[in-house]
């Protein structure tokens, strides 16, 4: 549950008070910088101040925004009309004329010249003052109008996006905060290289916070209220270890936070000594560790040293990047660079595991449930073009080295391997007709779904490799949602069923003689890769960040241990009894390596 104290200090008005609010930590590291509150839904935005230069163009887009909605108006309205021919006007029309009498545009116009602002700004002050009038009247048909603007706000924000990327960057030591932040809008924000992200909605297996773990970027997360509290421009300390934001910082609690943040960007600074060392516990046994990446950069060879190469690259973020499908050749580069970057170690790439939620645009239907719909392996054969392109360019760019192995995500039956079987031979043979080269893959499916772990041993006589997805399983097998922080308590790592499937699946791998891959945020926790390794584990894939803190684990403890507590872990008939259990044990024979603070029920989990 979110925990959120708030603290009143007052500095020298009711204004600048200082507040502390304690949420969760999701993301360590602590930075301080100012607001910059994102808006928006499928496309997030800031306020955005302009150089007089720039404010023509910023007019023109708006314009193409305005046309663009206005046809899609049109459209939408004449399949309706189609749809139901007793329908004289439709709300459709309603909302084309909003758009068609120039009042709403002219003062958007006119917010953005006079405040020099971008346009999805100006949008969204005219509009708040629009719908605040209709609220604020009393006649309940006229009120009810709110909802109109409401959708005809969304329709121009969306048609401003058009599907790109805007060119503005955030200011610099810019803290995001936002209700939740999208991965897209993430990757593109990374640019700008803010200082942290605090949000009210998420949890620690939410994409968007993986990913800032992967780059080293504090984040503190189920921050109720506040885009209430904080405003563009206010001053913000952000503590990623205890999940803690202090919101207008007063001169004391600044001096004392900015020696820790100095510290922590001296600690961040990648690690050049990083080697690769063969893990092995007190008792003997071999870890293998790989990493989990998604940010391809300049200095990913130095980092990547202290893995044995990948064991997740999740392609979907080059959809992410793009806002759109790469092409076969863009990801042929992208998938080669990746074989080329691990030489002779293996990488393990997983196809798409998108959801239509992530490219649907303005006017399409929302999932209900977006986790139960069509993502992962369904998403992409509904849309076979798109994959088999993948699956082509997979193919080619293991041509040389054969290092590359494909991961299918959300299996849940074992016909998905198989239909991706018949589509790896005839996308094979596609490139042989062709005498274009491709190399040999291996073939891996993800056991992230409760069916998938009833079925391993069938889905594992199909595959060369499992990787376990502990994120998605946690959420599955509780039916928690992992984004949704409001629901956190319930999303239970020790829960009897979580350990007791991970169990069955490293057993699967054993007794069918391949390889699983613990690849979900456990393996990258100290905590939970103590008790993995305790239950079989030999292989662990995480985040880069995690590794030399996850190998200090792995060193400190003796298997034969480990797997004691695995094996009373298994016997445990409820989460809370696991969670006690490894408190008791793990302080009393590895208090070298944790303390009460960073256990389950403790401060610092992340
Ligand atoms: C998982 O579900 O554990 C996993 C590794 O995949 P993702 O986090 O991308 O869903
Ligand atoms: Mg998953």
């Amino acid at each position: 549950m979110t925990d959120d104290n708030v603290t009143g200090h007052f500095v020298d008005s009711q204004k600048n008070a200082e507040i502390t609010i304690t949420a969760r930590a999701v993301s360590r590291g602590v930075s301080n910088g100012r607001v910059v509150c994102l808006y928006g839904n499928r496309k997030q935005f800031y306020r955005v101040f302009l150089q007089k230069i720039q404010i023509e163009g910023e007019l023109e887009r708006f314009r193409t925004a305005v046309h663009l909605a206005k046809l899609q108006l049109r459209e939408i309205s004449r399949q309706s009309v189609a749809f139901n021919k007793e329908t004289k006007i439709n709300i459709f029309d309603a909302h084309y004329q909003m758009l068609e009498d120039n009042a709403l545009s002219v003062k958007i116009e006119k917010l953005i010249e006079e405040k020099k602002v971008n346009a999805e700004w100006a949008v969204k002050i005219v509009t708040d003052s629009y719908i605040a009038n209709f609220k604020s009247i009393a006649d309940t048909y006229l009120r009810e109008r709110y909802i109109d603007v409401e959708d005809i706000t969304e329709r121009l924000l969306n048609a401003l996006s058009g599907g790109g990327k805007s060119n503005f960057l955030l200011e610099k030591n810019s803290v995001i905060v936002a209700r939740e932040i999208k991965p897209s809008t993430l990757i593109e924000l990374i640019a700008s290289a803010p200082k942290a992200i605090v949000t009210e909605i998420g949890g620690w297996t939410s994409h968007s916070f993986i990913l800032a773990r992967e780059i080293n970027l504090p984040a503190v997360t189920g921050v109720t209220g506040i885009l209430r509290r904080a405003q563009t421009g206010d001053e913000v300390i952000v503590d990623g270890f205890i999940g803690q934001v202090i919101l207008h910082p007063s001169e004391n609690t600044f001096k004392k936070y900015q020696a820790r943040a100095a510290q922590f960007q001296k600690a961040k600074a990648p690690n050049s000594n990083a080697r690769k060392e063969k893990l092995i516990t007190l008792d003997g046994r071999q870890i293998t560790v790989r990493a989990n990446v998604d940010f391809i950069d300049q200095q990913i060879r130095q980092k990547l040293s202290g893995a044995s190469g990948i064991g997740l690259y999740r392609s979907e973020i080059l959809f992410n990047q793009n806002e759109n499908f790469p092409t076969e050749q863009e990801q042929i580069q992208a998938y080669r660079k990746i074989a080329e970057i691990v030489g002779t170690e293996r990488a393990a790439i997983r196809t798409f595991d998108i959801g239509p939620e992530q490219i649907s645009g303005a006017g399409q239907e929302k999932e209900k449930n977006p986790a139960l719909g069509m993502r992962g392996i369904r998403h992409s054969f509904s849309n076979l073009e798109h994959f088999r392109t993948q699956i082509r360019a997979l193919l080619q760019a293991s041509s040389k080295k054969n290092n590359i192995d494909i991961v299918l995500p959300m299996i849940s039956d074992v016909s998905e391997i198989i239909l991706t079987k018949k589509i790896l031979e005839e996308e094979k043979q596609n490139l042989r007709e062709r005498k274009i080269e491709f190399g040999q893959i291996q073939l891996g499916a993800m056991i992230e779904v409760p069916a998938a772990v009833l079925i391993v041993e069938e889905i594992a006589g199909e595959v060369d490799f499992l990787s376990l997805g502990t994120n998605d399983l946690v959420q599955y097998l509780l039916a928690v949602d992992r984004d949704n922080g409001t629901v956190a308590e319930w999303y239970k790592t020790l829960h009897p069923a979580v350990i007791r499937s991970i169990k069955k699946v490293l057993e699967a791998g054993e007794s069918c003689n391949i390889p699983v891959i613990v690849c979900g945020e456990m393996a990258g926790s100290p905590v939970y890769a103590a008790i993995l390794i305790g239950l079989g584990a030999v292989e662990l894939s995480m985040n880069l960040n995690s590794i030399s803190r996850v190998g200090k684990t792995i060193s400190g403890i003796a298997f034969e241990e480990a797997a004691q507590i695995a094996n009373q872990l298994l016997r445990c008939r409820s989460a809370e009894d696991g969670e006690e259990l490894v408190r008791q044990y793990f302080l009393q024979k590895w208090s070298h390596l944790f303390t009460p603070e960073n256990l389950p029920g403790g401060k610092i989990q992340n």
